[in-house]
């Protein structure tokens, strides 16, 4: 039970595939109280469904939030300090990129859609961690965390605008985690091994992807959404306080290999 006692709000659970559904089952099974936002209506039914899996699911508070909304965002904390005062753990799991900007040359791809990628998939954690911070001081602290892939440090083909947003995105975490550290609050990312799931499912070539690290990472096998799931547990819990501006990579090693052959 590393996490009794501690209220998380998940963001970017769209089934029961989401990398954010794994962490959510993880930190259910270590006893944190939980919220979830959902995308729209459209995903709605299937978060409730999931979360009405979860012994005591009927009272977990269920919150509209399309990132690119202010107002959305907003009313999410809002109702989080009206039911709960407080807030441990903020997991950012969630990005978007229009399927042309990844499946087309990189020298192709449009201003609109590096604006989309890089709003939705980077820009959001900056106002979702500043709603968040006055709640997380009133908890004495807090861990934040997001999701990255390390297609930032090296060429990953078809991951295109994404890598770009990722590179932001780990930016942001630094940035974050020195302006909140004072507070302590700890922000902190995950870069996951590839895994099926609807968003992965716009990058051409994942199941190569997932061939190669099969065949080549240090472990020889893919990680699961429970792996991840744990890692998140370590960093949402006590365990991890000295933790802060990280990549922590769930990828069986993949990220060492200079080249494989
Ligand atoms: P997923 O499709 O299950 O989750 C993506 C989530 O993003 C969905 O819940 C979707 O509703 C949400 N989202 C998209 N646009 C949004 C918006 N405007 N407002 C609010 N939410 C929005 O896929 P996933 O693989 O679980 O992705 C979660 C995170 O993990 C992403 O950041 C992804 O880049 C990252 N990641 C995935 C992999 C992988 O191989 N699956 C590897 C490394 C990192």
């Amino acid at each position: 039970m590393l996490l009794k006692g501690k209220k998380a709000l998940i963001m970017g659970v769209a089934n029961k595939r989401s990398i954010a559904w794994g962490i959510a089952t993880c930190f259910h099974r270590e006893g944190a109280e939980l919220a979830f936002t959902y995308q729209n209506e459209r995903l709605r039914e299937n978060v409730a469904e999931l979360v009405a899996e979860l012994p005591g699911g009927e009272n977990i508070p269920l919150l509209p939030c399309d990132v690119t909304s202010d107002d959305q965002i907003t009313e999410v904390f809002h109702e989080l300090a009206e039911r709960w005062g407080e807030l441990h753990v903020l997991v950012h799991s969630l990005a978007y990129a229009e399927k042309e900007d990844l499946n087309r040359a990189f020298v192709d791809i449009s201003r609109r859609g590096f604006g989309i990628a890089l709003e939705i998939s980077a820009y959001s954690l900056i106002p979702v961690a500043r709603r968040a911070k006055p709640l997380m001081e009133k908890a004495g602290g807090g861990s934040i965390m997001t999701l990255t892939y390390n297609a930032v440090e090296r060429v990953v083909p078809s991951y295109n605008v994404m890598a770009v947003a990722k590179a932001a995105l780990e930016c942001e975490v630094r940035y974050l985690a020195a302006e909140l550290g004072p507070s302590n609050i700890r922000v902190n990312a995950i870069s996951a091994g590839p895994l099926k799931t609807l968003a992965a499912s716009a990058v051409r070539g994942l199941s190569r992807f997932r061939d190669i690290v099969e065949e080549k990472a240090p472990l020889r096998r893919n990680i699961t959404q429970e792996e991840v799931g744990d890692v998140a547990v370590f960093l949402a819990s006590d365990l991890s306080r000295a933790v802060t501006g990280n990549t922590i990579f769930v990828d069986s090693g993949f990220h060492i290999m200079g080249l494989v052959d």
